[in-house]
């Protein structure tokens, strides 16, 4: 199939290229080595722009898709236009006059033709119109047009630049928008695209004829000429998924090759309990696993018996158990003779891991460890048992100190800490991340579990290696965030997923509602019956973006307004600018009951475990994104109460409404999951942005799950259980993935 749409016109040649290039320099790969400065068109400070922009070769401009396109088949002349319906036109500028009014109004008046008819056009305060419509310009503009005394008119309507109206590469039936790129229009990036694509065919196509064949899916050069010059738009359907499964399947090539590099090089610890600990604590826990926590245990089980080095992603609701399965899976690997260590993204969050964990060993009977009484959750205490004593305690420590208030605090036994860490005297150790990354010095490291909680966005590259010989440890990395299956197969796609798809019994969805700031009222009552019948309430305040100060600020200000509403109840306050050893003043009060509402900004929105708190009231909800209502919304119903969750909220935009809606409709993290994608669409899931999906230029993670299923299995098949590729696939994928494939994985 010849290169659709891109036929009729001649210029051709890159800057300076020979014109003759071999077919073997006519793939992607070599295409991704050819700079795109010299494109003709780009050689001056356009390129200059592109290199900026992100668009260094001519492989990413290839990859540039259309934004969107202007079909010229449906246009609507403007002698037949529909007034007071919303239409794209396409005229041509005849005539621009700007008007300053006053000093904060520009008027800017067009005046446009489509060859018959007349169209008045004015926007206001868009200035820069007049530099981007100069006459003899061709535009398609979108919007409503009005009859105002006899005469046709848009206000402020969306404008598309289309070109110079004698230009050839704007009178096929189909217009590609090309995304801006700093300076550089839509009309520029055209013509370089058009030279680009001239430039570089034939091309070559890595994929075999018989996957092809077999997927139904057109070749790489027809689907190039297709996306960005269809010659209809029935045209684009296809040629976007064959690049929708180009650019899934070179990631999941690159994730299958890291997985196999990962096996082959590293030798696991093949666990071999000597005695029954993790039994022991999962019969001595006040209620029996869930069917869930007995699957994932299972799973990881295996892992952990088999010489590969586990890498797992335990998935799970807040509140589904996913300690509980960290700390049986823990105790394993002290039963074999190892150490276990649990990380978490901040102090806070350690030391209540380090609470949550030893409080379930001490009700399990299997330490005797000081927990409240007499160490402070900062407190560093480590028993004193010799090594060899089969029965012995397990001896759980908790590491803190890269934060200075914090070290002060405990310097002096930190180091004993450490010393008993490196001399095996500690059996599970509980800290940031930071345990591994400055390197604390193991005994004998076997396994660790990492929390990401919800941030699973950022999380980095983690090296672990166990101290003693050359094994690696297991790795479990747990998440509350419920990833849609997409993103697991992209984002964590080179690791083995659990999930805990079932609460324990008995509890029950957190009723939401919507409530309008002016209406507060029924928001307080419900507060004063919960308290009234010996709950506990959150309130959270307004985000305030960017800035921790400002948010402690209005937080302490709306601590003050409701300590006054609720005279006769006692209102806490917490925030991120207080000290940590302060903020574990009012955790302790709270957890102790002597705060009945607890004024809080979103440092509650993680870890904070209070099953006697069953009000969550969140102010200005609609500023917040969804999956951060979940999780705040996930600090209630944690116990066997009725519990209750209140978005204040006015939202304005579709996408506030969106959000809010779903929250009340669904209590199910997945199916809000899926729905953030959805509003949010593509390039801006979660915090997805530093973790590498929105390198996605084409694909969207939603819409495209089947791709994804289908560019997965192939690509795993594909590389089978090779190391590298030394074909052109393995170029490509390495010339188009680069370094980035670096922060994609975990290792
Ligand atoms: P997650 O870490 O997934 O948020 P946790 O492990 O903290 O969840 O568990 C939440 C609460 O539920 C804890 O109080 C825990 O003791 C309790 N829990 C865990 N598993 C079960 C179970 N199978 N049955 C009843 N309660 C459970
Ligand atoms: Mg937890």
């Amino acid at each position: 199939m010849p290169c659709a749409g891109i036929t009729k016109v001649v210029t051709i040649g890159w800057h300076n290229a020979p014109m003759s290039v071999p077919v073997s320099q006519r793939s992607l790969a070599y295409l991704s080595t050819v700079p795109v400065t010299r494109v003709s068109g780009l050689s001056g400070k356009r390129g200059t722009a592109l290199e900026k922009g992100g668009i260094k070769t001519v492989a990413d401009l290839l990859l540039h898709v259309p934004r969107r396109y202007v079909d010229r088949s449906t246009q609507v002349e403007l002698a037949n236009v529909p007034v007071g319906e919303e239409v794209t036109v396409i005229v041509i500028v005849q005539k621009v006059n700007v008007r300053r009014v006053r000093k904060n109004l520009t008027i800017i008046d067009a005046v446009c033709t489509d060859g018959v008819g007349i169209l008045n056009v004015t926007w206001f305060n868009q200035a820069f119109r007049a530099k981007q419509l100069t006459e003899g310009t061709e535009i398609a503009l979108s919007g409503k047009v009005e009859r105002y005394r006899g005469r046709l008119q848009m206000k402020s309507p969306v404008v598309d630049v289309l070109g110079s109206s004698s230009e050839s590469l704007i009178t096929g039936r189909v217009v590609p928008i090309h995304p801006s790129v700093g300076d550089v229009g839509p009309g520029h990036i055209r013509r370089a695209m058009h030279n680009a694509l001239l430039r570089s065919m034939p091309m070559s196509d890595p994929l075999p004829e018989s996957l092809l064949d077999r997927l139904d899916l057109m070749d790489r050069q027809a689907a190039l000429g297709s996306i960005h010059f269809p010659e209809e738009m029935g045209d684009l359907a296809a040629a976007r998924r064959r690049l929708v499964f180009d650019e899934f399947f070179r990631l999941e090539v690159a994730l299958a090759l890291t997985k196999n590099q990962r096996a082959h090089t590293s030798v696991g610890i093949r666990h071999v309990p000597d005695r029954g600990l993790s039994e022991t604590f999962l019969s001595g826990l006040p209620f029996s696993t869930t069917g869930a926590q007995d699957r994932v245990l299972g799973e990881i089980m295996d892992d952990l018996f088999s010489e590969h080095p586990m890498h797992r992603l335990l998935q799970g609701e807040v509140g589904s158990g996913k300690t509980v399965v960290a700390v049986a899976t823990l105790l394993v690997v002290v039963a074999g003779g190892y150490q276990g260590a649990i990380m978490a993204p901040t102090e806070v969050l350690a030391g209540q891991h380090y609470l949550g964990v030893t409080d379930l060993l001490v009700g399990a009977g299997m330490t005797s460890h000081p927990v409240r009484d007499q160490a402070s959750l900062f407190d560093v205490a480590v028993s004193d048992v010799a090594d060899s004593e089969p029965d012995r305690p397990v001896v759980v420590a908790l590491l803190t100190g890269s934060n200075s208030e914090l070290s002060t605090q405990i310097d002096a036994s930190r180091s004993d800490v450490l010393e008993a860490i490196a001399s095996g005297g500690v059996d599970i150790v509980i800290g940031t991340h930071a345990l591994i990354q400055e390197g604390v010095d193991f005994a004998k490291l076997g396994a660790a579990v990492i929390d990401e909680q919800h941030r699973f966005g950022v999380h980095q590259r983690i090296s672990l290696k166990a101290k003693a010989g050359e094994q690696d440890p297991d790795l479990l990395i747990m998440t509350a965030t419920p990833i849609p299956r997409t993103l697991s197969m992209t984002l964590y796609g080179d690791l083995d997923v659990s999930l805990l798809d079932e609460m324990p019994p008995g509890r029950m969805p957190v009723a939401t509602s919507e409530i309008s700031k002016g209406a507060m009222e029924p928001v307080y009552e419900l507060i004063r019956s919960e308290v009234a019948a010996g709950r506990q309430a959150f309130v959270v305040c307004p985000l305030v973006e960017e800035s921790d100060k400002i948010e402690a600020v209005s937080a302490t200000a709306e601590h003050a307004r409701l300590a006054k509403v609720f005279a006769d109840l006692r209102v806490g306050l917490l925030h991120g600018q207080m000290k940590p050893a302060e903020k574990e003043v009012v955790m302790d009060a709270m957890r102790a009951g002597e705060i009945d509402v607890l004024v809080a900004t979103t440092v509650i929105e993680v870890g904070i475990d209070i099953a006697n708190a069953t009000v969550m009231v969140i102010e200005d909800a609609e500023r917040f994104g969804l999956s951060q209502l979940h999780q705040l919304r996930g600090r209630v119903g944690r116990g066997e109460h009725a519990s209750y969750c209140v978005l204040v909220a006015d939202p304005t935009t579709d996408e506030g409404i969106a959000r809010i809606a779903a929250m009340v409709a669904t209590t199910d993290g997945f199916r809000l999951a899926e729905e953030d994608l959805r509003i949010r669409g593509q390039g801006t899931v979660f915090e997805a942005r530093q973790a590498g999906t929105a390198d996605l230029r084409i694909a969207d993670l939603l819409r495209d799950l089947e791709i994804l299923v289908d560019a997965r299995r192939e690509a795993f098949a594909m590389v089978g259980d090779r190391l590298t590729l030394d074909d052109e696939i393995g170029r490509e994928v390495e010339a188009i993935l680069g370094d980035r494939k670096d922060w994609l994985f975990v290792s």
